[in-house]
């Protein structure tokens, strides 16, 4: 791949530092006196996190949910210890980690036997893992501690983008610097961001999901075995996949099968499904997990929806940006959704710092040179796991030792990133570069930006790699024609990301 731009040589094929030219200002995130004011849309995890992050920050920050009260919703969501030693600074740690499972490690089962084919330290796995629901009140309550306004009931019906401002379902219009769109994978805010509606696609694979009280299991001769005490385990086949999680110390018990689904997309965490359709999946499987689903009353039935990474999170006046799933819903498998709205979060924060007043284009413009690449790569982690679970068993004949590495969850990678850190450390270079790209109109297209590194995810093989490129050729060739009309992408050419 070869950028040039009026002799300035952008084309470093990765996201690596470019030298540092400009001292990084030292500016403490906690007594930053810059009110810039920020209006974030949506209270779920990625909106509260944000709401944290822009406190910490010194910002004025008001947030606006459209529902009028949560209810325990979701069932169990992993938030790992990226997103924990943020969640720390921002005085949200305790709560949290009482919250999740505490058992140390879990178990990948043989699907019919029940055999352990693998044994991994949870929090190499997927962090904490507890009720979604439970972790949201965490998140609300300490932004209503540090006194962050979140208006519930309040539908943003539009978004204005040059002098950024939101305009709510009353008609009122209220005004900002920054307006930041954490309004889930349903996003109004990235229709505006990217000109276009980004329609979802089929994964091909859909999950039922149930949440149930643990005491259900307890005088089945096989499933009381997992509500004794927290535990995780998960059974793998052939194109499916149960995971299993408790909470609470087995008081609370969770179950969610993936398998292969070809129905109509349809975008809900709330569609009802049929318990008994899911036992029938599996009804040969180990009776230990099956029994547990048998006992089971209700469960969703939600598709796994595919989006491909999006053109830019950022618009084009740079005042109005998307965080969170609004930007990159990941795969359950991965594991990171929540945990990656929160670095985003993190992230954003440091940038809006760092920029100074009057210059929130440059920030959120580095924010996302800064994530981008990251962020897919913690995507594709999803895809990679469950590709790797659903063939393990069918590459093994009868009797022979499966390699427990081969279907080890790769995330440990991912844990040590400390998205502030990170922020501060590659701010200099980055946003020099970006302040460069503005000055000559030619801001590059993040995807343009991918080098050979881009998908460095540990041990996926080469094979793994060409599908993610073809997938990502694909997504470039796709972009509507209406993304080509914008600033953004006029004078830069769409080359492909693969060399
Ligand atoms: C109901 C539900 C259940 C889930 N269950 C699980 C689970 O079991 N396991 C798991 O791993 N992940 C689950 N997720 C996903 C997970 O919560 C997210 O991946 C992660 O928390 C990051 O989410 P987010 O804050 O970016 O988006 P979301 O959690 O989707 O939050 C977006 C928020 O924006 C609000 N909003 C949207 N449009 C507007 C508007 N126009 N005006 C005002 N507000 C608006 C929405 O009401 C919502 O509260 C669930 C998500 C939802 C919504």
């Amino acid at each position: 791949m070869e950028i040039i731009t009026d002799g300035i040589d952008i084309n470093n094929g990765s996201l690596d530092p470019l030298p540092i030219v400009a001292e990084m200002p030292e500016v403490d995130p906690r007594t930053g006196t810059d009110k810039l004011k920020v209006i974030i849309v949506g209270a779920g995890l990625g909106g509260c996190a944000c709401a944290m992050a822009m406190h910490y920050a010194g910002f004025e920050v008001v947030v606006y949910e459209k529902i009028k009260k949560f209810l325990r919703l979701g069932d169990s969501l992993g938030l790992g210890e990226n997103a924990l030693r943020l969640l720390d600074r921002w005085g949200c740690l305790d709560k949290i980690v009482s919250i999740g499972n505490k058992s140390p490690v879990f178990h990948m089962r043989r699907y019919d036997t029940g055999e352990i084919l693998a044994t991994q330290r949870l929090l190499d796995m997927a962090g904490y893992i507890g009720h979604r629901g439970d972790y949201h009140q965490a998140f609300i309550d300490r932004v209503m501690e540090l006194g962050i306004p979140i208006h519930m009931g309040t539908n943003v019906a539009r978004y204005n983008e040059d002098d950024p401002s939101v305009t709510l379902d009353s008609g009122e219009r209220v005004q900002a610097d920054i307006v930041i769109g954490a309004d889930g994978i349903k996003s109004m805010c990235r229709e505006l961001v990217l000109g276009f509606t980004d329609k979802p696609k089929s994964s091909g694979y859909a999950c039922y999901r149930a949440y149930m009280p643990g005491s259900k299991l307890k005088n089945d001769p096989y499933a009381k075995r997992l509500v004794e005490k927290d535990c995780m385990n998960v059974w793998i086949g052939p194109d499916l996949h149960i995971v299993q999680n408790t909470c609470k110390d087995g008081e609370e018990f969770n179950w969610i099968i993936t398998h292969k689904d070809e129905a109509d997309i349809l975008e809900s965490w709330s569609q009802p499904g049929d318990p008994k359709e899911a036992v029938k999946l599996v009804a040969d499987w180990d009776p230990t997990i099956v029994n547990a689903m048998k006992l089971t009353d209700t469960c969703l039935d939600w598709k796994i929806v595919y989006r491909e990474p999006l053109p830019t999170w950022v618009s084009k006046s740079g005042k109005v940006c998307l965080l969170g799933d609004a930007a990159h819903p990941h795969l359950p498998t991965s594991a990171q959704g929540a945990s990656q709205a929160v670095e985003d979060s993190a992230c954003l924060a440091v940038c809006l710092q760092l920029a100074g007043t009057g210059n929130v284009r440059l920030a959120t413009l580095t924010y996302e040179r800064l994530r981008y690449a990251r962020v897919l790569k913690t995507q594709k982690t999803g895809e990679d796991l469950r590709i790797r679970w659903h063939n393990a068993l069918k590459k093994v004949q009868a009797g022979e030792k499966i390699d427990p590495q081969s279907i080890e969850m790769r995330n440990a990678w991912i844990y040590p990133h400390d998205a502030e850190k990170d922020a501060r450390d590659r701010w200099p270079a980055v946003s020099t570069q970006i302040q460069r790209e503005l000055e000559v109109g030619n801001v590059i297209h993040p995807t343009d930006l991918l080098g050979p590194d881009r998908y460095d995810i540990p041990q996926i093989s080469d094979e793994e790699k060409a599908e993610i490129d073809k997938i990502v050729v694909e997504m470039v060739r796709n972009y509507p024609p209406s993304y080509t009309g914008l600033e953004r992408g006029v004078t830069v050419p769409i080359v492909s990301p693969v060399a």
